[in-house]
């Protein structure tokens, strides 16, 4: 299994999961023209695509999804309430499920998980397949208990460490969006993120990628601060996806040790 980004931040979202029988998007913030621009990147096109699994209606994560969809006949999986918000509506096809439903992609289950962010029924992923576990977890303004525990046995992370909350308060961004970003339905902070990681760490969990940062209120020496607070100096699997480069292939194997190589291209 190898799992790649293809830009993390507020202005676009893609996250690649690869196995043996499966090639799945999460997410895709970018236009058709950038997105196959960035694909092409990885190694991909848009028709190596089997699936898009959507995790909720906001621009940074749907705004390609139904050129994308529509251009290469690519299925499109959402929650009802991403449904019933009305922005996803120009997909190729759409399947939608419940909060909380378990569904197969192939050689891949996938798990949604209801997250507390400003969308109608935001859901992130539990990904498995043969015995390898990744949980993708951005754009959730709190962690409640069901979150912690869906994401307890994974291997491998994509979590969000937003914004550290002294730099979004001293910030540029207007009150209301502090407040917004800040608040229970917004997004994590260093510290919440941080704080989950102590939870749920355990010595099967191989690495951790630093998801949707911001670029005005954070910075890398902020999130090592919190993560050496909560987790000590010797915490070391975490690798930083970026916005504008996402992240290049990694290979995925609970038997691979404490780091995870890049790779080119090959499953
Ligand atoms: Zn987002
Ligand atoms: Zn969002």
């Amino acid at each position: 299994m190898q799992l790649a980004s293809i830009g993390s931040g507020s202005k676009g979202n893609g996250t690649l999961l690869r196995t043996e029988g499966a090639c799945v998007l999460i997410d895709c913030g970018f236009s058709l023209k950038e997105t196959e621009r960035r694909l092409a990147g990885r190694g991909l096109q848009g028709s190596d695509i089997d699936a898009i699994l959507v995790t909720h209606e906001h621009g940074d994560h749907i705004g390609g999804v139904g050129a994308l969809s529509r251009r290469y006949s690519i299925p499109v999986y959402m929650s009802h309430g991403t449904r019933v918000s009305g922005r996803c509506e120009d997909v190729y096809k759409r399947i939608c499920f419940d909060a909380g439903d378990s569904f197969r992609i192939h050689d891949v289950e996938v798990k949604s998980v209801l997250v507390p962010h400003d969308a109608r029924q935001p859901c992130q992923y539990v990904l498995e397949s043969q015995g390898v576990r990744v949980g993708i977890l951005t754009d959730l303004g709190t962690i409640t208990p069901h979150v912690a525990d869906a994401y307890r046995e994974c291997h491998h992370l994509v979590l969000e460490f937003n914004h550290d909350l002294d730099l979004l308060r001293s910030g540029p961004y207007p009150k209301s969006l502090k407040q917004r970003v800040g608040g229970d339905l917004g997004h994590l902070n260093n510290r919440q993120a941080a704080a989950l990681l102590r939870e749920i760490n355990h010595s099967g969990l191989i690495s951790v990628l630093i998801a949707h940062m911001s670029e005005q209120n954070n910075t890398q020496a902020c999130i090592e601060a919190a993560l050496n607070e909560d987790l000590g100096q010797a915490f070391n699997k975490h690798y930083y996806m970026s916005q504008d480069e996402g992240y290049d292939w990694v290979k995925l194997s609970e038997m691979f040790g404490s780091e995870p190589s890049q790779l080119a291209a090959d499953v």
